[in-house]
Order: C-alpha cells, then structure tokens, then sequence
C-alpha cells in the first residue's frame, strides 16, 4: 500500500498521532497553515468523499464528532475553527485518503475565502 496516510495508520511513517480510536485517527498536519491544523482520517483507506456509501455514514459524523472534539481539547472551539474535505483535483485534494482538516486560529479565519 502506497497511501501515505495508510503508512501512517500503520506505524510504517511517522506522525504526530494526538487522537486514535476504532474508526478513526488525527495526528497533526506536516505543513501546518494555522496554530491548529489537525487531520482527522478513516482507519481504513477510503480514496476521497466520491468513494463513500451510505454505509459510511456514521463514520463520517463520527469524524465531525471527532473534530469537535479536539477542537475543544485545543482549546479553539469557542473562538472558532474550520473543517474542510477537499475533493479530487480540483478540490484541492493532495492525499488520496479521506481526511478532514480542523484548522484554527487568527489565521483560519482569512484563509481560503
Ligand atoms: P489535501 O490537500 O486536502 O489533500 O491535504 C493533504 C494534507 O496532508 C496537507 O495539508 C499536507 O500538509 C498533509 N500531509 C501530507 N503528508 C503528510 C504527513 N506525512 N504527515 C502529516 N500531514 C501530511
Ligand atoms: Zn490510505
């Protein structure tokens, strides 16, 4: 398996893992673009929002609850964050694993529109 993000499911990479449980894990983004930018991802390798059913859909509130979550553990939801999917090429999308951005701090609010 190729998939960077399945590397770093699996131990084989290294990561900043701040949150694990059976379906999903969040470990800080390498390149960070605020004070919190943190990744939420499946466990298990789901390409993009295209490739997911319907039986998904408890995991993908779950990983809304997740980012809730730690954005309280940041200490950032009461200020404010961002949650952000991107899609495909032109999404923006560079990692072909399903991941949700939590991003905050002053700079998050100017970010990207
Ligand atoms: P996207 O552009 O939405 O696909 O986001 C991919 C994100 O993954 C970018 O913000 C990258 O900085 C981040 N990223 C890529 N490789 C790693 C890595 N090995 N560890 C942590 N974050 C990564
Ligand atoms: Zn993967």
């Amino acid at each position: 398996m190729s998939c960077i993000f399945c590397k770093i499911l699996s131990g084989e990479s290294p990561a900043n893992i701040i949150y694990r449980d059976e379906q999903v894990t969040a470990f800080r983004d390498i390149h960070p673009i605020a004070r919190t930018h943190i990744l939420i991802i499946p466990n298990r390798h789901i390409a993009s929002v295209n490739e997911l059913g319907v039986e998904d859909e408890g995991l993908v509130g779950h990983m809304l609850l997740v980012a809730m979550e730690l954005a309280k553990q940041e200490g950032v939801a009461e200020r404010g964050y961002r949650l952000m999917i991107n899609t495909g090429a032109h999404g923006g999308q560079t990692v072909p694993h399903l991941h949700l951005h939590l991003i905050a701090g002053k700079l998050a609010r100017f970010l990207l529109g």
